[in-house]
């Protein structure tokens, strides 16, 4: 048996996003998940692979969520098509390794328009509906990064995006609690999609990465999708303003762990005297 949800997840034509929406599709929890994209022909794939391997239906709608009159279309035609909007998933999101002093205004402008300016969009048009229908209420879950809490070298607006969303999640939670609507975010550390096409390509990169990670593995988009979709399930009723780490480790700052794998005592300089 399906259940009655409505979820949008921006962005959810690969990755994370379509690891999210998969997920939710097979909890049974939703009737119908919006995966939007700018590319309508990725999205249909995805609506497509929800269709035939479970029994939630799916619509692709196109969108680029650093317009503001796609972010306001993609809600309205989710809400002119299904009535309410229960889940909002902002995932869609975009990087670039460049220093500082090479960063152009419009590096700048283009980064911080689809990680930060496009779920503040999104969020305000679902909300006006999350305040007016009945039930009333409904869930946001911001799709953030490690590099909230860790500064990134050469990631200035991706960083300072992610830093914002922060902010923007506890202030909407606070805002937004009365109308019983929970914001939150989930953080991941280094996931293995095509955003960190290096970690699958360049060895070197990749070994780096790793020693980054207590758990000493690159993690999976289905393992960032699980804590959305509880985050996003009555399960996580009391929970609002949170931010849920997804990393293996990487902000326990691994650099103060134990000098070998297996646990055994950390020797201090005066201990050998
Ligand atoms: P990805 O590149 O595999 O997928 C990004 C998705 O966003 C794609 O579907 C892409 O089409 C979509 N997108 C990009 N710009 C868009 C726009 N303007 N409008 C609509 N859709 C757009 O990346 P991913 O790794 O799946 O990343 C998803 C989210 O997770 C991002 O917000 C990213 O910052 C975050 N994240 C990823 C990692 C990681 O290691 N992969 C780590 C921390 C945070």
């Amino acid at each position: 048996m399906t259940g009655s949800k409505i979820a949008v997840i921006t962005g959810s034509s690969k990755g994370i996003g379509r690891a999210i929406a998969i997920t939710f599709a097979k909890s049974d929890e939703y009737s119908s998940l919006v995966i939007n994209s700018r590319k309508i022909e990725e999205a249909e794939a995805v609506v497509e692979e929800i269709k035939t391997s479970t029994n939630c239906d799916a619509v692709a709608i196109l969108g680029d969520v650093s317009k503001e009159e796609d972010c306001i279309r993609l809600i309205k035609e989710t809400v002119n098509k299904f009535g309410r909007i229960d889940v909002l998933v902002n995932n869609a999101g975009i990087q670039k390794d460049i220093p500082l002093t090479e960063t152009t205004l419009q590096d700048w402008y283009n980064i911080i328009s689809v990680d930060l300016t496009g779920p503040f969009i999104c969020s305000r048009e679902a909300v006006k509906q999350m305040q007016i229908q009945d039930p009333k209420g409904g869930c946001i879950i911001n799709i953030s990064s490690v590099h909230q809490i860790i500064p990134k070298p050469h990631y200035v607006p991706y960083a300072t995006s992610k830093g914002g969303i922060d902010m923007m999640t506890k202030t909407m939670a606070l805002e937004l609690a009365a109308d019983n609507i929970r914001v939150n975010i989930v953080a991941p550390g280094a996931i293995d999609t095509d955003m960190n096409l290096s970690l699958r390509t360049d060895e070197w990169e990749r070994e780096k990465t790793i020693k980054k990670i207590p758990m000493g593995r690159i993690g999976k988009d289905v393992e960032v999708a699980n804590v959305v979709d509880f985050l996003a399930s009555a399960k996580a009723s009391y929970i609002t303003g949170s931010t849920f780490v997804v990393d293996g480790g990487m902000t326990l700052y691994p650099s103060f762990g134990l000098d070998n794998d297996h646990g055994s005592k950390h020797v201090f300089p005066q201990d050998s005297n």
